[in-house]
């Protein structure tokens, strides 16, 4: 197995992240299946594609001519049969176990036995979707970060049985994509996810037991600790309701306390203040 032998790719979810992964892999050259399971959403993800790619017309990082190379090269289904002459298939759909493990099992049926499954979850066990394919040592997490053509870093997860060829040949992949691929071990929340949630979680603490206010809290880290946007902020961006989720991720896989919800963070997701997507969480937004 060699990078060469992936001239096809399949990305399966064509939101936020599908359509990035999409976009970068046909700029470098891919052939590109973009499968969901409606066509408004693929036709939403190639208007979201095109546009990205006239920024980047715009910076004078892309031409006229590379963008239509591009978008020649991706191709869009709502067939989950699209996938089968991919040499890697990259499955970025709704964060659900139940959903996940219905696509791997669908893909294991149409794909040949040289294809590399990928998938992009941010907080479910890589080894536990591998398992109920038959190629878990070609399998393993390509976490992508979010805007993901602006972001360099891809987390690359090893599942208890990646094989080192499966890494290598998509370590190859993700330089050649100008991204920079960080290995990490599949535990919950792998790393990006188990430092920054738990700061996310803690600022909430504070703002419940009223040690300051959100816009202290936020203040106070991009001054102070030069991050570009405060947790508060950042927690409003990622969706509140997902960072619950992954709250409750490292709570049960590590089983220790100092991972438990902040109890405000549930009760705003019980109330619907999702953060930006639904115009309240812990700012107010124009819809
Ligand atoms: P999203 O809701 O924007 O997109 C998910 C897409 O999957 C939707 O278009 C949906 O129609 C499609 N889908 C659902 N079921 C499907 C099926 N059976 N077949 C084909 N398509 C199906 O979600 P997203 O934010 O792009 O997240 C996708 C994955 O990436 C999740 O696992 C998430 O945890 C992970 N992730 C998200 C971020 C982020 O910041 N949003 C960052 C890193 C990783």
């Amino acid at each position: 197995m060699s990078l060469d032998s992936i001239k096809r790719v399949a990305v399966i979810g064509s939101g936020t992240m599908g359509n990035g992964i999409a976009q970068v892999l046909a700029i470098n050259g891919y052939d590109v299946d973009l499968i969901d399971i409606r066509q408004e959403f693929l036709d939403k993800a190639v208007a979201t594609i095109g546009k990205s790619f006239d920024r980047m017309i715009k910076k004078e990082k892309i031409t006229e001519k590379d963008k239509e190379t591009a978008l020649s090269h991706l191709q869009t289904s709502t067939d989950i049969a699209a996938a089968a002459k991919a040499g890697l298939v990259i499955e970025a759909v709704t964060e659900d176990i139940g959903v996940k493990v219905g696509i791997f099992e669908k893909l294991e049926g149409l794909c040949g036995p040289d294809t590399i499954f990928a998938s992009n979850t941010s907080s479910l066990p890589i080894t536990q979707l591998a398992a109920v394919t038959k190629r878990p040592g070609k399998f393993i997490g390509m976490h992508f970060m979010n805007p993901v053509p602006m972001m360099k870093l891809i987390e690359l997860i090893r599942g208890m049985a990646t094989s080192d060829e499966t890494y290598t040949v998509i370590e190859e992949l993700c330089r050649k994509l100008g991204k920079t691929p960080v290995e990490v071990n599949d535990f919950p929340g792998f790393v990006a996810n188990r430092i920054l949630l738990p700061m996310i979680n803690e600022a909430a603490y504070a703002h419940m037991e009223g040690v300051a206010s959100i816009e202290a809290i936020d203040e106070i880290m991009k001054l102070g600790m030069g991050h570009p946007m405060g947790p508060l902020q950042l927690a409003d961006f990622i969706g509140l309701d997902v960072c619950l989720s992954i709250m409750e991720v490292l709570h049960d896989g590590l089983g220790d306390s100092k991972y438990r919800p902040c109890p405000l963070l549930k009760k705003m997701v019980q109330a619907g203040y999702l953060g930006r997507k639904s115009g309240r969480g812990f700012y107010t937004y124009d819809k």
